[in-house]
This record gives C-alpha cells, sequence and structure tokens, in this order.
C-alpha cells in the first residue's frame, strides 16, 4: 500500500500524485469500487468525466429516460440497509430518480471525498520497471498506481454517426447519450429523431407530446413490450423489503440477475391457443419478462418465431395506418435477439397526426442541409435532430483511452479483432488493469447493477488476498484468456444472438469486428465459474510478488 494521501482528503486541498488504484468512472461501478478499495484500506482516485457521479445515467437525461428493469431490482443489494431505507416511486425508475439514487449513494458511504469531477481519463500507460501505472488526465493530472480499474461503463461511448454536413445544420442537434444538462424546449418545432432502438422507443413518444411535427427516421425497427409503468405504492415496496435479501439471492443464481418468470416449456411443445394464453398473459404484465415466456425463444428459430409474430400482430392492431404497421414490425431479426425495448405508448405515437415515420432502407439519409436532413428523395425541413443512435458499446469507452501495457503494447491493438479477457475482467500483457463488466463478462446480458457487484467483489477479493499475501501484480494466463474467448464464442453460437445486426455484435459501428460481446452463459454459472477459479488459487492468473529492485 502507498501512503501517498489519505481517503478523506479531498483532491483540491491536497493533489496527490500516487495512489494504490485509479478507478475510471463513477457510475454504479465506480462508486461500489471506491467504496470497496477504501474497506480494503487502500488509497484511491476516482476520475469522472462528468460533473457530477451517475455515469450513463448522469448523461441520458433526455426526455423520457427510464430503466427497463424494474425499481425494485435496479439497484444496488451490497447494503441491507441502503436497499431498506430507498423507497422507489414507480415501477421502473425515471432517469432523475436514478440520479437522486446514486447521490444519496456517495453522500451516505462518503465517497465524494474519493472523487475528482469534470476529469477524463486519457492514458493509462504501464510503467514495467516501476511495476506501475502512469495515468493521465485531460485536466493535465498525471498520477501513478499500482492497480487500474476501468468502470467506465459499457453504454458511456455515445456515437453520433457520420452524417456529411451536421456541421452545416442551422437548428440545434443532440445525443440521447449526451443530453444537455438545461432544459431544451421542443415546443412548435418541427423534430427529427434518428434511431430506433431503448433510446428513440423512450424519447420518441415524449416529443411527440411537445412538438409540432415530429419525424421518425427508421433504419430497423425494434420489438417492443409495453412497460405498463405505473406509481409504486409504499405497502408494496414494503412487502418486498421483507424478503429482499431472498430475492436477490434467487435473482443472483438466475441467467439475467433478474427475477422474472423463467419458464421451463419451449414453445413448441404446446399448442396454440397456449402459446397465445401465455403471450397475452405476459403482454398484460409488461417488461422483458416476455422474453421469458418459453424457454427456447432465443436458441430455437421455429419457436422464436411465434413470440415475434405475436408482437407483429400486436404492432398491427395498434397501429392504424397498416403502412406504419408494416414499416414497425421487424422482420430482420427475432424477438429478444436485439436487446428488447420496453416502452410507454410507442407504437401509439404513429397514430398521432404530427408524428410521420421515415424508412430509411427505401430511402437512406445522404446528408443534412443547413435547413434540414435530405433522405434520397426529398429534404425534411427540421429546427432539431435528436440522435438516438447509440454506443460504442463495452469496447467504446476503453477505446477512448491510450491505455498501453507491456512492451508498450496499446490494448486497442492488442483487440484490433475483437476484445480478449480472461472472464472478462482482465487481459493478458495488462497486469493489475481490471475491467468492470469489462468484454466476455455478463455486464450488459444482466441486471449491470448485480454483475458490477459481483465483479467490484471479485475484485476486491483478489486485492485482499494479495495484499495479505505481499503479491504486487496480478494478470491474466494467455491460455486461460484464449480458452475463456473460444467459450464465449461458442456460448453465443448456440442462440440467435448472432443472427442480428445488434449492437451486442459490434455491428452497429462501421469496421468494428464482429464478436459477440457479453457472456451469454448465464449470471449464475458465470458466478461459480468466478468462484471456482478462487477455489483453486486464482487459477488462469499469474499472481506475483515485487520482483527485486521493485519491478513487477
Ligand atoms: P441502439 O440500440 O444501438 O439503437 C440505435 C438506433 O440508431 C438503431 O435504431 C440504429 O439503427 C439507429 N442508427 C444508428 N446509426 C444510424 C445511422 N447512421 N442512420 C440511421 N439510423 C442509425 O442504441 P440505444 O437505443 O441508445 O440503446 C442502446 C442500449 O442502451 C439498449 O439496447 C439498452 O441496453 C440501453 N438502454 C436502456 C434503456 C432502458 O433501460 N430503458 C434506455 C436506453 C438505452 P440500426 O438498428 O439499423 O443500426
Amino acid at each position: 500500500m502507498t501512503a501517498s494521501t489519505s481517503s478523506t482528503q479531498t483532491p483540491t486541498t491536497a493533489p496527490a500524485t500516487t495512489f494504490d488504484a485509479v478507478v475510471i468512472g463513477t457510475g454504479f461501478a465506480g462508486l461500489y469500487m471506491l467504496l470497496r478499495l477504501r474497506e480494503l484500506g487502500l488509497t484511491a482516485r476516482g476520475y469522472e468525466a462528468g460533473d457530477g457521479v451517475g455515469g450513463t445515467w448522469y448523461w441520458n437525461c433526455y426526455p423520457g429516460a427510464r430503466c427497463d428493469v424494474e425499481s425494485m431490482q435496479y439497484s444496488y443489494s451490497f447494503s441491507e440497509e441502503l436497499q431498506q431505507e430507498w423507497v422507489w416511486s414507480e415501477r421502473y425508475p425515471r432517469q432523475d430518480e436514478i440520479i437522486n439514487y446514486i447521490n444519496h449513494v456517495a453522500d451516505r458511504f462518503k465517497l465524494r471525498p474519493m472523487i475528482q469531477l469534470n476529469t477524463r481519463v486519457t492514458s493509462a500507460v504501464y510503467d514495467e520497471a516501476a511495476g506501475l501505472w502512469q495515468v493521465g488526465t485531460d485536466q493535465g493530472d498525471r498520477v501513478t498506481a499500482r492497480y487500474v480499474i476501468s468502470a467506465a461503463g459499457c453504454l458511456s461511448a455515445a456515437r453520433v454517426p457520420d452524417i456529411p454536413g451536421l456541421d452545416s445544420f442551422k437548428g440545434k442537434w443532440y445525443h440521447t447519450g449526451n443530453w444537455p444538462k438545461e432544459e431544451v424546449d421542443f415546443t412548435g418545432k418541427r423534430v427529427g429523431v434518428i434511431g430506433t432502438g431503448s433510446s428513440g422507443i423512450q424519447v420518441i413518444p415524449v416529443l411527440a407530446n411537445q412538438v409540432a411535427q415530429l419525424t421518425v427516421f427508421q433504419r430497423t425497427p425494434n420489438f417492443s413490450i409495453p412497460a405498463w409503468n405505473r406509481p409504486l405504492p409504499v405497502a408494496e415496496q414494503d412487502a418486498w423489503k421483507v424478503n429482499y435479501e431472498e430475492h436477490r439471492r434467487v435473482a443472483k443464481a438466475s441467467r439475467s440477475a433478474i427475477l422474472y418468470e423463467y419458464s421451463q416449456r419451449s414453445a413448441l411443445a404446446v399448442d396454440e391457443l397456449e402459446r397465445q394464453r401465455e403471450y397475452d398473459k405476459r403482454w398484460a404484465r409488461g417488461g422483458n419478462n416476455f422474453t421469458h415466456s418459453f424457454n427456447d425463444l432465443l436458441t430455437n428459430k421455429a419457436a422464436n418465431d411465434t413470440a415475434s409474430d405475436y408482437v407483429r400482430g400486436k404492432i398491427r392492431s395498434i397501429v392504424k395506418d397498416p403502412a406504419k404497421a408494416a414499416l414497425l414490425a421487424p422482420t430482420d431479426h427475432g424477438l429478444g435477439t436485439k436487446r428488447v425495448c420496453v416502452d410507454t405508448n410507442y407504437y401509439a405515437t404513429y397514430n398521432l397526426p404530427h408524428v410521420s415515420l421515415v424508412d430509411l432502407r427505401a430511402t437512406p439519409i445522404t446528408k443534412i442541409e443547413p435547413e434540414g436532413l435530405r433522405t434520397t428523395d426529398k429534404l425534411y425541413p427540421l429546427d432539431a435532430i435528436v440522435f438516438a443512435t447509440g454506443y460504442d458499446a463495452v469496447t467504446g469507452s476503453l477505446d477512448l483511452i491510450d491505455i498501453r501495457g507491456r512492451g508498450g503494447l496499446a490494448l486497442k491493438s492488442k483487440w484490433h479483432e475483437g476484445p480478449r479477457t480472461y472472464l472478462g475482467v482482465m487481459t493478458q500483457g495488462f497486469p493489475n488493469l481490471f475491467m468492470v463488466t469489462g468484454p466476455q463478462s455478463p455486464s450488459i446480458a444482466t441486471n449491470v447493477i448485480m454483475s458490477i457487484e459481483q465483479h467490484v467483489d471479485w475484485i476486491a477479493r483478489l486485492l485482499g488476498h494479495m495484499n495479505a499475501q505481499g503479491l504486487a501484480t496480478a494478470e491474466a494466463d494467455a491460455k486461460a484468456e484464449t480458452d475463456w474467448v473460444a467459450n464465449n464464442n461458442e456460448l453465443a453460437s448456440k442462440t440467435l444472438f448472432p443472427s442480428a445486426n445488434s449492437w451486442f455484435m459490434g455491428a452497429n459501428i462501421p469496421g468494428k469486428p464482429r464478436v459477440f460481446l457479453p457472456y451469454i452463459g448465464g449470471f449464475g454459472n458465470y458466478t461459480n465459474i468466478c468462484e471456482e477459479v478462487i477455489a483453486a488459487g486464482y487459477k488462469g492468473f499469474h499472481l506475483s510478488p515485487p520482483a527485486p529492485g521493485g519491478k513487477a
């Protein structure tokens, strides 16, 4: 442990330059990591690009932003007191409520003195001779740390597509993942939204209530299930809280670390009437539970077709104009092979007279002009453009940082054919660099807060072990990594996921290697594997004492 600074000193009064650990980002992952590092007695600094904590949720303050995991589950589980005392207001939490919650956590656990806001980590270079990382920021900080822990997030590198002429646009433009903090008034405006993923599907119905004319530019339609969001009575929360620990235990043993009603039946093992009954029941309950109506929807195309057909039928029944309904019904991928969206009034919004839908497959965007957006057939005059065009997911936030490991190897170069990790937590050649919810870990295929906690706890246990044993360096073994990557790809190949052009596959970023990014073997299984690795003496990791003369 270095004795550079007390974890309770503020950056402004004590500009330290040496820490045991640097944590990149202070969303859900970074905050919990800082807490665990402090408990270990390690000095740590969390660098945060925003001027507040919250990570992805800090930036995604667009109208309608809300989580699609229910409030009682989308929260930390590490503190029984915390989960007992917090009171949510709705079935699904709004973005501002999540931000209030995460600020409460930062205050309650006195984490703010460990955090430097408005500071983006730009480089992390491993000094092999010293066995230490040199970390640089856009504010000119140059600090040294034994450990670097990326908590930079899976969905934090917002991507504006490269459309010629954006600079010439006379109106205002926004990205949902980088929304301004001040309120944007769209009253009376002609607004265009590009993108119909989870963000677009949330922002479109809310904007439709404000604007004079809304034009949605859709390249690929997505499946969306109604949220049926509602106020969450305190009595209902209290009833849940009686068994909070048990709910968490059961959730963590499941595939997605969320308490869904996981079916044990194949969709093809029941007759048409029974399937319809099951889908009706799940549709009426709302949310992502729908994807678990049968146990083979994500592995068997014929099974999946039954669920996809059901939702396509729902779209036709909601959207009055048959031409619009046909455009909104996905046909190029099965339900759940891209992240299913959860909405409030999404499809019904297209019945409003001032909402129109442009099919970019038929008439692609050619450029943006001062007056608006031009497709191959016409110019759409606009006062504002909202990009709901997604993220360079999972690896994008790491790519923004110049990370160099042994021999000066850039992480980007190592990963030029796709990310390679062991357990999604470390990558060989980059000693003491940890990734919370890195590629090839369950992360975005689960309730990400549960995945975050599991990773942070696992990393903290390893650091505690190293401290106790006088070890200086942890590094993934090359063969363990190769096997893990192969295992990850094999698991994905047994599902229908690779059949969709999704951000799960890196397919939304031109030139990004097509590699399935999350571990899809289930959160419960993954946790067991991580425990087995520890029980076998950190199998697949090289743990080394300090080299003579300090070299690790
Ligand atoms: P996304 O799912 O990647 O969707 C991006 C949309 O933009 C797609 O419709 C895409 O079309 C379109 N697009 C991208 N580039 C385009 C271009 N050059 N021209 C025209 N259209 C273009 O991104 P997202 O909606 O931000 O969601 C990302 C993830 O964030 C979600 O899957 C979810 O995990 C998370 N999220 C969660 C919530 C929630 O909890 N409720 C809310 C928002 C986001 P193509 O499909 O044709 O590429």
